[in-house]
């Protein structure tokens, strides 16, 4: 590990309060079941204590968003637009405020809530209002529908990039939400529902209800939501898909993911190189469709790992608000106990292991960059999501070969291909069971494509035009 000057981003930029309440109807209230604190990863420090919703709350926060439907949907698009067009502009405007805050609260190092998350953020609420006037014109008919009330429940890992996937398309359609954040992150969310006041926008269009999978699972069951949007593992994806048969209810599910991503022989090292490091270790490979699974022609595997390890070697893992760090804290000690548990598993069945020299934090939820060499396809390691900063890499030596491992999977969320052959890549895109297939780069998101996965990965697509048809009647 490199030795560096630490330039850290000041946490005084956000004021956060000791105790936290709802967001329905417009105002924060007190919830009337119990709470919960979250904490920050990093320092193991409590950061708030935030209400847990129960299932009165949650009627509370669908009542309003019921309440306040009937206006929002009857108003102008061209009015709903100017309201996520605020939102967007008072984001940017709060963008250093919100990115220590969800730095802080979910452990990622801040060059990446400050470069990546927030101004992705900000790009949704942009992108869905300039459809909110135009879904007259858009082929939807003169007074396309919107669903009514929608139900969303999002995980840690990105909690206010998620947010504005499930809210800004559900706006934009004329809808109003309740939103759950995870458990562990609740607090950008929270800091969301101030921008929405600050906006003006109209009480119960959006209610935040914060709380663990109870909460979730009142929201997703209350028979007046209309729209479950759920964001998180297949396990829970699955229960929801369950509990919602046979209601009237429209479902879309975003879940797991175990991405290959292939390199072949003529690609360009260094390039691909990077894209493996940025696939596996940005924001600790807590990434749904994170290339956890890296696949290599078998003729140029030792040149690529021992650049790959070079490069790892480089990799500074630290205090998540300094500026220089690559690699933050784990977000919370049960994913760090299930990481361990997977890694330790991926030895026991043969695997070899191996990190780059990396002291790790006293304090906090920490795991290094690890690599996993010698994996067959039936490992644990090489099949379950771990969610984490590991990476498994096989070998194949034939484009057939690479197809076949890579759609080896119960996911099929996203894939890599990198070679410098135009029609290797879309004769592998069009073989490669996955929502999402990048080429020469990785975890590249634009909220004018639509995103999604194929098998357990979920179904439904978020972002672009089909991420707004989720919320419409069409
Ligand atoms: P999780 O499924 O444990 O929790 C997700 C959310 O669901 C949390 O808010 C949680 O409180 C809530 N929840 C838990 N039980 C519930 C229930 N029974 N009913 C309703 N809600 C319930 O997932 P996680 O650990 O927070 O997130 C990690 C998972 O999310 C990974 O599997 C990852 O791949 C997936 N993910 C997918 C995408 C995607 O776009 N496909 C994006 C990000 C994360």
């Amino acid at each position: 590990m490199f030795e560096y000057a630490p330039a850290p981003e000041s946490r005084d930029v956000v004021d956060i309060k000791s105790s936290y309440g709802l967001f329905i109807g417009g105002e924060f209230a007190d919830g009337t079941g119990t709470s919960l604190k979250t904490i920050n990863p990093a320092s193991e420090e409590v950061l708030a204590e935030v209400a847990v919703a129960s299932a009165d709350d949650v009627d509370r926060a669908v009542r309003a968003a019921r309440e306040a439907f009937g206006t929002w949907s009857a108003m102008p698009g061209s009015e709903r637009a100017k309201y996520l067009f605020r939102i967007a502009r008072i984001i940017q405007e709060r963008a250093r405020e919100l990115a220590v805050l969800e730095t802080l609260d979910n452990g990622k190092p801040i060059r990446e809530s400050r470069d990546v998350d927030l101004p992705l953020v900000a790009a949704h609420f942009f992108y869905y209002a300039g459809w909110a006037d135009k879904l007259g014109y858009a082929g939807y008919g003169p007074d396309p529908r919107p669903l009514g009330v929608a139900g969303q429940v999002i995980p840690w890992n990105f909690p206010l990039l998620m947010l504005a996937w499930k809210i800004a398309p559900a706006l934009a359609a004329g809808n109003t939400v309740v939103l759950k954040p995870a458990e562990t992150t609740p607090l950008s969310a929270l800091l969301f529902a101030e921008i929405c006041r600050q906006a003006d926008l109209p009480p119960g269009v959006v209610n935040i209800v914060t709380g663990a999978g109870e909460t979730g699972a009142a929201l997703v069951n209350h028979p007046d939501v209309n729209k479950v949007a759920f964001t998180g593992s297949t396990e829970v994806g699955r229960l929801i898909a369950r509990s919602v048969a046979g209601s009237d209810k429209k479902v879309t599910l975003e879940l797991g993911g175990k991405a290959a991503n292939i390199v072949f022989d003529d690609a360009a090292l260094d390039q691909a190189v990077e894209g493996i490091v940025n696939g596996i270790f940005f924001n600790q490979g807590h990434v749904c469709c994170a290339g956890s699974r890296l696949l290599v022609q078998e003729s140029i595997a030792t040149e690529l790992l021992d650049a790959l390890k070079r490069r790892l070697g480089t990799l500074r893992l630290g205090d998540p608000l300094d500026k220089n760090t690559d690699i933050g804290a784990i977000n919370s000690a049960a994913q760090l106990a299930k990481i361990r548990e997977l890694s330790d598993l991926g030895e026991a069945e043969g695997a070899e292991r191996w990190s780059p020299v990396c002291p790790l934090p006293d304090k906090g939820f920490w795991f290094p960059p690890t690599i996993f060499t010698g994996v067959a396809q039936s490992h644990r390691i090489a099949r379950e999501e771990v969610f984490g900063p590991v990476l498994s890499v096989l070998t194949f030596r034939t484009p057939a070969e690479a197809v076949e491992k890579a759609n080896n999977t119960p996911f099929g969320l996203s894939a890599g291909v990198w070679t410098e052959k135009g029609s290797r890549i879309l004769w592998m895109a069009d073989r490669l069971r996955a929502g999402v297939v990048w080429a020469n780069t990785f975890n590249k998101f634009d909220p004018t494509s639509p995103f999604g996965g194929y098998k357990e990965s979920g179904y439904g697509r978020e972002g672009g035009r089909h991420g707004l048809e989720a919320y419409l009647d069409v």
